[in-house]
């Protein structure tokens, strides 16, 4: 069977967080009747997967198999390299229940501090996954590398934004046109495989 997203398809996405779910749907080019999983009253599965691809896939099947529509998920986060991956996964739970991102972005300045890292290398993925009820999925991954730089610079974006230059560039994620962001994002080019895989 071709795996193929035909355009008006219902999708439910599967993020409780209502500024991802109007970026996905942007990106997806208002191609499809979205559907949110809190609309539909879909618990929030818990993430207990050691990878981006595996959390994503969990949420995606989770929410098609409960929903019985097809499903959409991502998982993403920030990786630095000195720092064996992390938070990686763990990036949302590293700013706490409050969401405090600048919490977060200390913390990384302070374990880049702990171990005397020199190399400030770093990278944020995004996995994105479509899921059919009760039946087969498809995962890919999209990558930007760059540099941690601090203190945080910007208060455009969202996250780790403030402190994460992308190669070759000048400006942090914080700092940029939130256009020229979305042209290079990790998420920009997970939804680039998606859409050869499946549109
Ligand atoms: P998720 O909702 O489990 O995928 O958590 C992703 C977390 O990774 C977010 O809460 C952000 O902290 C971080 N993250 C993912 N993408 C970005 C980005 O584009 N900019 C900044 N932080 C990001």
């Amino acid at each position: 069977m071709a795996l193929k997203l035909e355009p008006g398809s219902r999708l439910v996405v599967a993020t409780h967080n209502p500024g991802k779910a109007r970026e996905l749907a942007e990106i997806l080019e208002r191609r499809f009747e979205l559907v949110a999983a809190g609309d539909l009253g879909l618990a929030e599965p818990e993430e207990t997967e050691t990878t981006f691809v595996g959390n994503a896939l969990l949420k995606a099947r989770a929410a098609a198999d409960a929903s019985g529509l097809i499903a959409l998920a991502d998982d993403s986060g920030l990786s630095v390299a000195a720092l064996d991956g992390a938070p990686g996964i763990y990036s949302a739970r590293w700013a706490g229940p409050g969401k405090d991102f600048a919490m977060a972005m200390r913390k990384v300045e302070e374990r880049l501090e702990e171990v005397g890292a020199e190399d400030l290398a770093a990278w944020f993925t995004s996995a994105l996954a479509v899921a059919w009820p009760n039946g087969p999925a498809v995962v890919v991954e999209g990558r930007v590398d760059g540099t941690l730089s601090f203190p945080p610079r910007g208060d455009r974006g969202f996250g780790y934004d403030p402190i994460f230059t992308p190669q070759g560039l000048s400006q942090t994620f914080g700092e940029m046109d939130p256009a020229a962001k979305d042209a290079i994002s990790h998420r920009a080019r997970a939804f680039a495989k998606l859409k050869a895989a499946l549109l």
